[in-house]
């Protein structure tokens, strides 16, 4: 197929779910990690159209969601500092922190810009040499790549007013951490395309053999899902399992082994907050001892109380899959996209925003 109408082909998705249909004989719980998949499962409907024996839940795989309290409470404290030109992606400037959020700082006068390319930043700080400007960094193995290749091109630059907050985090140690943990109800995973197409499949075979789950690559239309779903639900009846790559169109298994050696040369891992979920060891990033320079935590010495939790809000229930969004008490009632409670319902890809744009039905379908 060559256009991405054919992978929202109507006969093809019904004849995707007729086969589910035949392969399935009892009930499977699926969680997709990634958000996009949610909010195309949402807005194509799909959780109609499966079999009742198919429970979809979603994952942790937001990155503005998962970016914990505490980090986005130092981006504020930052973002207000008069020397300071605070810059990142444009949903992060929403995401509430335990008494703030950086759009408010802005209103305020700090100097808080969004930005579409990291590298943007590194021209913001060539011409802004009275301003120590910050990217504040979040996402998974997908945007990491290009913020090591950023912290690599200010070093070229010998750029010294330039510096990141680092909150990336990284996906098979939070599958590993939903695994392990007592509630974990989850028969079987679709991984992230996208995440794979940069690190390739190999960290998720050892995961899969330990927890003996059926773990699918795939993608984010339509036809990637049900085709991710068909291929767990074939494993889980045979009582197989393993890894699966049913995204070859963009998936080696090698990944991309270029970005792979950037994100070596310029990070280490390191434990890692998510948000609503806890610690997670080995989870995280951080910037290597060759670029600490660049490290905006090491430059400014912020001293900013750790937050566990911000009111009512569920969000580590709903990111791990334990509850979704009709569970909250708070979701259409004071939490709507204009005025959200909690990362999810910041994020294009959080599953709060998805249920409230897509999904019809209060009630919860768990
Ligand atoms: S609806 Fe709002 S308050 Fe409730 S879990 Fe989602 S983001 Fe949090």
């Amino acid at each position: 197929m060559k256009y991405i109408d054919e992978y929202r082909n109507k006969v093809l998705v019904d004849n995707l779910v007729y086969g589910i249909r035949k392969e399935v004989s009892r009930k499977w719980t699926i969680m997709e990690i990634c958000g996009g998949q949610t909010h195309s499962i949402l807005k194509y409907n799909l959780l109609q159209i499966l079999p009742a024996e198919i429970t979809l839940i979603h994952g942790p795989g937001c990155p503005v969601c998962v970016t914990p309290v505490n980090r986005i409470d130092q981006a504020i404290v930052l973002g207000g500092l008069s020397n300071v030109m605070l810059t990142s992606f444009g949903d992060m400037l929403r995401v509430p922190g335990s008494t703030s959020d950086l759009l408010s700082v802005k209103a305020l006068g700090g100097d808080v810009r969004f930005v579409y390319s990291p590298l943007e930043v590194l021209d913001l700080a060539e011409k802004n040499p009275e301003k120590e400007v910050v990217f504040f960094a979040v996402g998974f193995e997908t945007t990491a790549p290009a913020v090591a290749m950023t912290v690599k091109q200010a070093r070229n630059r010998k750029l010294k007013n330039f510096s990141v907050l680092v909150s990336h985090v990284l996906v098979p140690p939070a599958i590993e951490a939903l695994l392990d943990s007592e509630e974990s109800r989850i028969d079987g995973f679709l991984a992230a395309g996208h995440v794979c197409t940069v690190m390739g499949t190999s960290e998720y075979i050892p995961i899969a053999k330990k927890h003996k789950v059926p773990i699918v690559v795939t993608g984010f239309e339509p036809l990637d899902i049900l085709i991710g779903i068909y291929e767990v639900v074939k494993m889980l009846e045979k009582g197989r399992y393993g890894v699966k790559n049913a995204y070859t169109r963009s998936v080696r298994d090698e990944g991309n082994q270029a970005a792979q050696e950037l994100l070596r040369e310029v990070f280490e891992t390191t434990q890692s907050e998510w948000r609503g979920i806890g610690f997670i060891p080995a989870s995280g990033l951080k910037l290597s001892g060759e670029y600490m320079e660049f490290d905006a935590l090491n430059r400014f010495q912020l001293d900013v109380p750790s937050t566990v939790s911000i009111g009512a809000c569920i969000a580590g229930k709903i990111l791990t899959g334990q509850q979704k969004p009709a569970d909250c008490s708070e979701f259409r009632v004071r939490c709507t996209p204009e005025k959200p409670l909690g990362a999810p319902m910041v994020s294009t890809e959080g599953a709060c925003a998805a249920y409230y744009r897509y999904h019809r039905t209060t009630v919860s379908t768990l």
